[in-house]
């Protein structure tokens, strides 16, 4: 049994983290300000002796004592993180430093949610660990890029200067149940676009493509990461599996039955033209493959915006 923090417990996949450490008999504190996330993602948390809530900023220094830190705090879809860009960028470098001075005091081990926002609108495909990406540091998205960025430099220099125990990894694009209906990512917009017979937006010609990995496929691959002691990271999670917005439009119109219609509107600036990662490290060093196929992900992705819309 480990006490673990887990900065960002009431997002999208910071709870269902909270429910696999719970779950597995751990201690879990999760500390968050509710800007993204929400406190009914953990509600069916809130009786759990195990479990505390901790409603706090990551900007602002924090104090407990544990074994684990798993940081997760920060706004994740466009919308979001660029609703304030000075505070995203903040979000991420001030909380990595102050989780990483925890975990120093607390000789904890410290794990990061970095992003495939690292690789930016990358020219190397599929992306590897080793590429070291394709990023505009001045544009709409560099807040988050960047800072996820600023971030993974913060944990390999705490590391080497001063033996921090530290994990990164790199998460590809995910969805799954207790994603934020209103939170603009495409997963969650065209489903719930397409359960309210609503036009489905797709941005630009639909022609760049994500690869989509179930929620309890990643948070499989965050618990691996964490508990070997060969690899630091930074490593690759993510689904292979690589699909047009056109297509994944189609397969979700077709699954819901809906009439919506397609409608084409301006594409964000910098927005990616590709995105798929290679896993091999993954399979090699955590002996971690995605099982949920985009299929049967849907499938449950879809019965979760029913009940919620
Ligand atoms: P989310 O928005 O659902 O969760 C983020 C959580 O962090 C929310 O609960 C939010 O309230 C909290 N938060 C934001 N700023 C904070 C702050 N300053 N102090 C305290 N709490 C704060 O997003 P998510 O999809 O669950 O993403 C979780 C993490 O994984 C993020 O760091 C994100 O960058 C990373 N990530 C996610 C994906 C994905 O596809 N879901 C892909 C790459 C990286
Ligand atoms: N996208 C879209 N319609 C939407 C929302 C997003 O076509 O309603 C596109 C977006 O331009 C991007 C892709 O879907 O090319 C994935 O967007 P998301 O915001 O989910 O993730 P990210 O761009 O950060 O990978």
């Amino acid at each position: 049994m480990k006490r673990i923090l887990v900065t960002g417990g009431a997002g999208f996949l910071g709870s269902h983290l909270c429910d696999r450490l719970l779950a597995e008999g751990n201690e879990v504190i999760s500390l968050d300000n509710y800007f993204t996330g929400s406190k009914q993602n953990i509600t069916h948390l809130a009786g759990n002796p195990m479990f505390e809530q901790v409603r706090h900023d990551v900007i602002d220094p924090f104090k407990f004592e544990v074994d684990q830190i798993y940081n997760l705090a920060c706004p994740a879809s466009p919308p979001h993180y660029q609703y304030n860009a000075i505070k995203t960028i903040k979000t991420s470098v001030m909380g990595a430093i102050n989780c990483l001075g925890l975990a120093k005091r607390c000789k904890a081990r410290v794990f990061q949610a970095s992003t495939s926002e690292v690789y930016g609108d990358p020219d190397v495909h599929p992306q590897p660990e080793s590429y070291w990406g394709n990023v505009n540091p001045i544009g709409i998205r560099s807040c988050y890029d960047e800072g996820k960025r600023a971030a993974e430099t913060l944990f390999m220099d705490y590391h080497r200067q001063n033996g921090v125990d530290i994990r990164i990894v790199r998460i590809f694009n995910t969805y799954g149940p207790r994603m934020n209906p209103e939170d603009g990512r495409v997963v969650s917009n065209f489903i719930c676009q397409a359960l309210r017979g609503e036009d489905i937006t797709i941005y630009g010609d639909g022609q760049q493509t994500r690869s989509f990995c179930y929620v309890d496929d990643l948070i499989e691959g965050f618990v691996r990461l964490m508990n070997q002691d060969e690899i630091t990271g930074p490593i690759n999670i993510g689904n292979p599996g690589e699909f047009t917005m056109l297509e994944l439009a189609e397969h979700i119109m077709a699954k819901v039955g809906s009439k919506s219609k397609l409608v084409f509107q301006d594409l964000p600036g910098d927005d990616p033209k590709q995105r798929q990662p290679d896993i091999t490290l993954a399979k090699e060093k955590l002996d971690w493959q995605p099982t949920v196929d985009l299929d049967t992900g849907l499938d449950r992705t879809i019965d979760y915006f029913r009940s919620v819309i």
